[in-house]
């Protein structure tokens, strides 16, 4: 269903109660992650590098899963496994983030957690380990939502989070993509060919959401740049009251559609204010309001399409990770394939990278 057609549903609707999580159904929890999206195809890998893929993308899944799974709360699983994934130098997080322009490496990150919007997001940091949990603290600081550069540093000084030299992210393939891209005059997707920018995605059992997002940006990024990931709306955004959502891709476009507060906006109207959403046609033709949790998949799912078709309308590519109140996990992509895992108390568990959906 697209969106404009739902829309004109909800103009239809008849009422029908709203279900809490802790209501009569069974609590569900959900989880996705992605470590970028981008032209990774079957024949660009070696067996070993999709072997090591699958096993990074599959303990971080793990990490957050049984987070979930036990009762504990979604911006718990969302740090588990991002933190997980910043530490693997095969993503554009953490070590082995990509070099700027000046052969520095600058992080950006963001999380939100969809109970009240509260919201940690750092840019252009350069010594925390894991910039994730430094968007963690800006966020349970409470008196600013985006920190960028040294005042970002000078505000991770007052924490305890571990700090590292500059050096410490650099890997020898980054350096040679920044060298391949200045000698041959590419751009940032020219030489990797891939985003590798690292998110998640969770709702736990107490029916909370969250989102986070932690990458590097591109390849020879300069002036300061910054890309749609630490930016709240863009790549990465959680409400409780509709969705949670971390992106990849090129970060320009993202920002310009607000990609991630679109695909959250366009499902809570069509949930409606009252915790309701159109849901079914019945016989007669006439919308029922079916629960919030029972928002249909296929209709998140064309949701998160429609809006990453509005990117590639610009020009830009790249892909999202969803939750939503139902428990479902989703993904969308225009790019060949997308690192990404997923799986949900109802029993979906997958590991996939490439467009075919393995
Ligand atoms: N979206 C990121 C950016 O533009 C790049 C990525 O997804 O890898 O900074």
């Amino acid at each position: 269903m697209r969106f404009q057609f739902a829309l004109a549903l909800v103009a239809t609707m008849i009422a029908a109660p709203a279900m809490a999580q802790d209501g009569a159904g069974e609590p569900r929890w959900s989880f996705a992650i992605h470590g970028g999206a981008g032209t990774i195809e079957r024949a660009s890998m070696t067996p070993e590098q999709e072997t090591e893929y699958r096993a990074a993308l599959d303990a971080a899944l793990t990490a957050g899963e049984d987070i979930l799974r036990d009762g504990g709360s979604a911006l718990e699983a969302v740090t588990a496994a991002i933190t997980r994934l910043e530490d693997d130098p095969k993503f554009n997080a953490g070590r082995g983030a990509v070099f700027t322009w000046d052969g520095t490496i600058e992080h950006d990150a963001a999380l939100m957690d969809g109970r009240d919007r509260a919201s940690g997001a750092v840019t252009g940091t350069s010594t925390v380990r894991h910039p994730i949990l430094l968007a963690q603290e800006v966020m349970r600081d409470g008196r600013h939502v985006f920190l960028s550069g040294a005042g970002a540093e000078t505000f991770a000084d007052r924490t305890d989070l571990e700090r590292v030299p500059n050096a410490w992210f650099r890997t020898e393939s980054r350096l040679r993509s920044l060298e391949r891209l200045k000698a041959e005059q590419l751009s940032a997707i020219d030489v990797d060919y891939k985003y590798g920018t690292v998110g998640a995605v969770a709702l736990d059992l107490e029916g909370n959401m969250a989102a986070g997002t932690s990458t590097g940006g591109l390849t020879g990024k300069r002036w300061g740049r910054i890309g749609d990931a630490p930016v709240i709306g863009a790549g990465t955004y959680a409400d409780n009251r509709s969705c949670a959502v971390s992106a990849t891709g090129a970060g320009e476009y993202f920002i310009r559609v607000g990609v991630a507060q679109e695909i959250c906006t366009r499902l809570r109207i069509i949930g409606g204010d009252d915790g309701t959403v159109a849901h079914t046609l019945t016989p007669q033709g006439q919308v029922a309001l079916a629960p919030r949790e029972a928002l249909d998949l296929e209709m998140a799912q064309d949701v998160a399409d429609d809006v990453l078709a509005e990117v590639e309308e610009l020009g830009g590519d790249g892909g999202v990770i969803l939750v939503t109140p139902a428990g479902d996990a989703i993904f969308s992509f225009n790019t060949p394939g997308m690192y990404r895992a997923r799986s949900t108390s109802a029993g979906v568990r997958e590991v996939a990278i490439y467009g075919e959906g393995d």
